[in-house]
Parts: structure tokens; sequence; C-alpha cells
């Protein structure tokens, strides 16, 4: 079968399924991938990121499903037919070969002179700014080098698609946030399809075109980095991405009155209207809804408010302060605990306070899940 190729896809996985042993680690993946794009599988360890990239790369052979390259099927070609490549965590830099060798290997294998090798060596070292390091041999490169080798080597292959399994994983956190900006300087530069995988939520953010969130074998949510930051569909989006407080309550009045698009969303703890972009809500439908940490304010109530104005009862259980934020904890009324962050690193507020909390706009809290209609 042949694929089709829509408008600027490059690059398409069909319901991709694979188990390992009795364990079912991909249960139906389906993505496509635009060319030029970077796209990024975000998810924590063992929700399948490497197997995905494994099977597109052809080091593993899905159970079920298609892989296309550009509209041609190549789930049988073998890894060395396809146009892609793949970078490693570990970089997997052979340590007796010079910088030049590592490079140029794939090259000799083709059967390339050593005139066009070398050539194509240089090239490469300049676009990963490593120009000059040509007889350094790995042991003898930093982290970040070792890694700019790693991502040189695949290049020099002129792959239509690069993958990318944690390239950066192995490097300190500064050199990580430098080497973030490099990568995302070369993909815009070579113009190349770039699929990466991460764990971590910020460098998501911070360089994908598209991000595809992961989640015990399968895709939950794919979009830019501010639509599954803003508008995550489900509450496991919203926790995984940002760590969104996760909220479960009833519909207590469906709509305001002279204000359409908004419910009061009733808690044990109190009741606050919320935006509803979705399908009309019965009285007592159970919803789930989520609120980034930096979105909730906290405030002592005067004693008369506590009972009749709009928002949750709390009680502060911690505060504390880590990389510039402080980040105050609270039990709701009926239970569940929320977290809140705000720049600074004091709070007049101290654990045993009773607070009210609450919200500036009614869109800052998300429906993420709701009782369907029986
Ligand atoms: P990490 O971020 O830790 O690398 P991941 O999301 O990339 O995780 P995978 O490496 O794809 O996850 O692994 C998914 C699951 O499949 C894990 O439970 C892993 O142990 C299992 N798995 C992967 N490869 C094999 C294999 N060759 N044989 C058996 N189990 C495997």
């Amino acid at each position: 079968m042949k694929g089709t190729v829509n408008g600027q896809e490059l690059l398409r996985l069909e319901g991709i399924e694979k188990s390992f042993a009795h364990t079912q680690v991909l249960r139906g993946i389906h993505l496509s991938v635009n060319s030029g794009e970077f796209i990024t599988l975000l998810g924590p360890s063992g929700c399948g990121k490497t197997t995905t990239l494994r099977i597109i790369a052809g080091l593993e052979k899905a159970d079920a499903g298609r892989v296309f390259l550009a509209g041609e099927d190549m789930s049988d070609l073998a890894p060395n037919k396809r146009d892609v490549h793949m970078v490693f965590q570990n970089f997997a830099l052979f340590p007796h070969m010079n910088v030049a060798s590592n490079i140029g290997y794939s090259l000799k294998l083709k059967g390339l002179s050593r005139g066009e090798i070398k050539g194509r060596v240089a090239e490469a070292l300049e676009m990963v700014r490593l120009s000059g390091f040509e007889e350094r041999l790995p042991g003898s490169l930093s982290g970040g080098e070792r890694q700019r080798v790693a991502v040189a080597r695949a290049l020099i292959n002129r792959p239509k698609v690069l993958l990318l399994d944690e390239p950066l994983g192995a490097l300190d956190l500064q050199l990580r946030r430098q080497m973030q900006q490099e990568l995302k300087r070369l993909q815009k530069q070579l113009g190349i399809t770039f699929i990466h995988i991460t764990h971590d939520q910020e460098e998501a953010l911070s360089m994908s075109d598209r991000i595809a969130v992961m989640h015990e074998g399968r895709l939950e949510q794919i979009g830019s980095a501010a639509e599954v930051y803003n508008h995550p569909k489900t509450s496991y989006v919203a926790h995984f991405v940002g760590n969104a407080n996760i909220l479960h309550g009833t519909v207590e009045a469906p709509e305001i009155a002279g204000n359409a698009g908004t419910l009061v969303f009733g808690h044990p703890a109190g009741h606050v209207r919320i935006q509803n972009l979705g399908a009309p809500m019965a009285p007592g439908q159970r919803l789930t809804v989520a609120i980034r940490t930096e979105h909730i304010t906290l405030e002592i109530p005067a004693q008369k408010a506590l009972y009749d104005r709009e928002g949750l009862d709390a009680t502060v259980t911690g505060k504390s302060f880590a990389g510039g934020q402080l980040r105050i904890s609270a039990a709701l009324t009926g239970g569940e605990e929320i977290v809140v962050s705000r720049y600074g690193v004091d709070t007049p507020l101290d654990i045993g306070d009773r607070v009210r909390v609450s919200w500036a706009n009614t869109a800052q809290a998300v429906i993420v899940d709701r009782e369907e209609p029986v």
C-alpha cells in the first residue's frame, strides 16, 4: 500500500503497536510529521518513546501498523535503506577513531573518495562549530563536544529525518540549555525534520514546533507548546506539562445568566465560575478541571466573606523556595491538595492559615474530563 502525502507531510505513523514478551508497549501510535518540523515526543520513562523512534529507524519491527516516509511505505525496509538517522543518548562514538573518522565512517562504507569524505567532514564540523577538531579522539572531548560530533556524524548522510533519542540527557543543566539552542539553530538552518525525545517538559516547550505527549504507549495530545500548555485535553497532559492542579467536582449551575459559556463548578471546598468551551452540561454532572499553579491566588478572607464569596476554602500545609520560585501547598476542604507558585522569596501566609483559593479569569480553569450524560 502506498501512503499519500498530505501537503507538507513527510513522515507518518499509522496504528503502530508493539509488545515485548507479554507487555504491550505501544498501543496504536498515529502521528503525522511535516517536512522541516521540530517535533518532540514527551513522556515519562518507560512510556514507549525510544521504541517509537527505533521503529521509525527500522531498528525494531512493529507488530502492527505502518511507517511512511514521503508517501512511501518503509515498514519493511532495512535501517540503512531508510532516509533517517538516529542520534543516541550515549553518542555511541568509536573511542579509538578520531573525530574525522567517526564522522566520515558511513561515507567510507559507501565507497566515497578520500577527498570527498574530507570535504564533507569539514562541512559537517563547521555546521556544529567544531572546525579544527578532526584529529582529536572522543576521549579528549567534553560532553558537549562529543554530542556535537554525534550530531555531525548523523548530518553527514543528509537524512530527511533526524531522530534524537534524549541527545542532551548526559549533559549538565547549563550545557544542556546551551545545546538546546544550538540544536534548534541547526535544525532551522538545515531545514531537516527533527524528531526528538525527552522527559524534560521545559526542554520540550522551549525547542519544539509541536509536542506529542505520550502516556503508556499512546499519544494523548499533539500540538504546539502553547496549545498543550494552555489547552490540555486530559488531566494527564495538564499535570505532566506544567504540573497543573487537578480538581474533581460537579456542575452546580450549567450556565450563568448573561455569561454564555460559563458554568459554576461545585467542590466540597466551595464553588467557582469556570469557562465551558465544550457542549452544555447538566447540573450534577461530574467534571475534572486543571488550573496552573501560577494562576491561583490565595488570600486570608474576612470572616464574613469566608461563607458568601466565590472561591474554595483551604488550609496552608507547606511552603518552600526553589529556583526563584515560592511554592505554597494547601489542602482543600474535602481533601484535595493544591500547589501555588509565585516569584519571590517569602509570603505572609503561614502553615495552618485558612485561605480562600481563587483565580482571576474563568478561562484559567480548563475542563480536562467530563462525565458523559447517560
Ligand atoms: P526512557 O525515557 O526511560 O528511555 P521510553 O519512554 O523511551 O523510556 P522505551 O525505551 O520505549 O521507553 O521502553 C518502553 C517499555 O518497553 C519499557 O518498559 C521497557 O522496559 C520495555 N522495553 C523496551 N525495549 C525492550 C526490549 N528489547 N525487550 C523487552 N522490553 C523492552
